[in-house]
């Protein structure tokens, strides 16, 4: 996926959860938000959460930052680490938007 002029998603980095399951009438359940992850998210429910503090936003941020994650091999969005293997030594960082499993060599 290459960088388009005008995304339809909103890269957001949630800092606290919100202690309800609703915000301004949008449902948040079903993103099962984690603390400290990345999310591309709907405009209209980033608006929110950055209105309220929720999150910030991650445009632009460089995937290798905080070493938590890698940019997707496939559909170029962010993936997290879910494990590592000895032999041979990889990283293995899951896609959660399609799913594919980027794997590094261990450094
Ligand atoms: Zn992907």
């Amino acid at each position: 996926m290459g960088f388009l002029p005008f995304s339809l998603r909103t890269r957001v980095r949630i800092q606290r959860l919100p202690p309800t399951c609703a915000l301004e009438g949008i449902d948040l359940r079903p993103y099962r938000f984690v603390t400290g992850q990345t999310y591309d998210l709907n405009p209209d429910v980033a608006r929110v959460l950055l209105l309220w503090e929720y999150a910030v936003l991650a445009n632009g941020e460089s995937p290798d930052q905080d070493g938590h994650g890698r940019v997707c091999a496939k559909c170029g969005l962010w993936a997290f680490p879910v494990g590592q293997s000895d032999t041979p030594p990889l990283i293995h960082f899951h896609c959660n938007h399609c799913g594919h499993i980027t794997s590094q060599p261990l450094t």
